[in-house]
């Protein structure tokens, strides 16, 4: 069994919270989950016979992120950083978020995920915004915790991406 840290990062209601639920549990709620410290869940992916265990960390509250970061990311193996496609300032946060995360992991695995995708008339996010993480090589996935759009997906890309082992 090979075990992986994966931290989740993103503003304030992006649907982090949401997102690991539904991985885990196959569950959505619209009612907002306040979630306290830190919440560790864990799931696992079976790639080329092998089984990969991921640990995944999602953050609680509000703009409590500058103040855990350090032991927060410690150790992480692959990082998904969340955005909500209803609020392009959520991907601009990213920008900043990253800037922050890469210097101390430069070659760790992450994925792009731009949220709430199943909010089509409400999109708000761009080809063109999405330029500067793909120049960075950033994959980028549209996702819905509400639908399940893409969300394991997203986690079985990662879990191949952090173990080099393929996803299907
Ligand atoms: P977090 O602060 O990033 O952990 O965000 P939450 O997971 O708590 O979600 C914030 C709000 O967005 C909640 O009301 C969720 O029900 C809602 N939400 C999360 N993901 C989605 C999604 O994919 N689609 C829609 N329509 N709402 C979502
Ligand atoms: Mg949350």
């Amino acid at each position: 069994m090979i075990k992986k840290k994966v931290c989740l990062i993103g503003g304030f209601a992006v649907g982090k919270t949401s997102l690991v639920q539904r991985y885990v549990s196959g569950l959505f709620s619209d009612d907002y989950l306040t979630t306290v410290g830190v919440k560790i869940d864990q799931r696992s992916e079976t790639l080329a016979d092998k089984e990969v265990r991921m640990m995944i960390w999602d953050l609680a509250g509000r703009d409590q992120f500058a103040n855990v970061t350090k032991s927060y990311l410690r150790g992480a193996d692959g990082f998904l950083f969340v955005a909500d496609g209803t609020r392009r300032e959520t991907l601009t946060a990213i920008t900043e978020e990253l800037a922050e995360v890469r210097p101390d992991f430069p070659h760790t695995p992450s994925l792009l995920l731009l949220n709430k995708c199943d909010l089509n008339p409400d999109w708000e996010v761009s080809q063109q915004d999405l330029q500067p993480f793909q120049a960075q090589g950033m994959n980028i996935l549209r996702t819905s915790a509400k639908t399940g759009e893409n969300v394991e997906n997203a986690f079985r890309s990662l879990a191949s991406s952090m173990t080099r082992l393929p996803a299907s």
